[in-house]
């Protein structure tokens, strides 16, 4: 089997001049789990350009979805933000990735604290009916500078409620906390100080996080992982080390890594 398949551009959709989505045709061979990446690009040459990216589709979901910044003289995004429905793009076949639930021991709340495009990951996951069944409640903590970064945020807030598998489940249990730095907006500061002053436990209705309890799934900048995973051990949460080795939070290796 090929490394990367070709796949088709069905949809695109831009949300602002740093942010894009959009949808491709999905091989039937391709299996993942949600929180998973793959890596996305162009033909370049002899050798492929490609990055990773978290997969925002369902796994159910016939098509593969992502969304992605626009780095301003990104080697691949500088071109991808360009691409049209019905242009080919190449996707790997093996999904990976150490942002999965799988990896939690048992608790009854999950927190999903994401930054920027680090919301990615977590599209998928709150489309999956197994997350509700595992947790009471799942907050979604979406931190971004400008009020046009809240990507999805029509989808989280009305379209998930009607959808026909988890519509009932996320209107019942899904708590999405959108925060902005930069501008006004009803909710505004970075996820760390959300958790210290006490905002999100108010604007979840929800305690104070606690690793007798909760879990948490972390996806964003380097320094947010630093700084997240910092204020978590604080508290007394322990990640989980390694595949398969349980522990109270996760985040995507791969991105702290970079
Ligand atoms: C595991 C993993 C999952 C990822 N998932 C996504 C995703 O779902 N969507 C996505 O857009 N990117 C994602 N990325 C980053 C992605 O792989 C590329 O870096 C990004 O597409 C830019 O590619 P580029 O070639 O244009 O620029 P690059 O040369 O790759 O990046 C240039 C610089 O841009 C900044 N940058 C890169 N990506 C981001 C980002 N997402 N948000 C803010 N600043 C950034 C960094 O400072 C970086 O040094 C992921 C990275 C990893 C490791």
């Amino acid at each position: 089997m090929a490394a990367h398949t070709p796949e088709t551009i069905l949809s695109v959709e831009h949300w602002n001049d740093s942010l894009f989505s959009f949808r491709t045709t999905r091989s039937s061979s391709l299996r993942f789990d949600s929180g998973h990446f793959l890596m996305v690009g162009l033909p370049n040459g002899e050798r492929p350009l490609l990055r990773a990216y978290s997969i925002v589709s369902a796994t159910y979901d016939p098509y593969l979805e992502f969304l992605s910044i626009k780095v301003p003289n990104g080697p691949l995004t500088s071109r991808l933000q360009h691409i049209k429905v019905g242009d080919e793009i190449l996707v790997s076949q093996k999904a990976v990735g150490t942002l999965v639930v799988d990896d939690l021991l048992p608790g009854k709340n999950i927190y999903l604290l994401a930054t920027g495009t680090g919301l990615a990951p977590f599209l998928s996951i709150i489309k999956q009916p197994e997350i509700y069944d595992r947790f009471e409640k799942v907050v979604l903590v979406h931190g971004v500078r400008h009020v046009s970064d809240l990507a999805y945020e029509n989808t989280i807030r009305a379209e998930l409620h009607e959808h026909p598998l988890v519509g009932e489940q996320v209107q019942e249990q899904l708590i999405y906390v959108p925060t902005v730095t930069q501008e006004d907006f009803h909710t505004q500061g970075r996820i760390t100080s959300l958790i210290e002053n006490g905002k999100l436990s108010s604007l979840s209705g929800l305690p104070k996080l606690n690793p007798d309890t909760d879990r948490v799934m972390l996806c964003g900048s380097v320094g947010m992982l630093q700084d997240l995973t910092e204020l978590l051990e604080s508290k007394g949460f322990k990640p989980s080390e390694q595949r398969g080795v349980a522990g109270h939070f996760v985040i995507e290796k791969a991105f702290a890594e970079q």
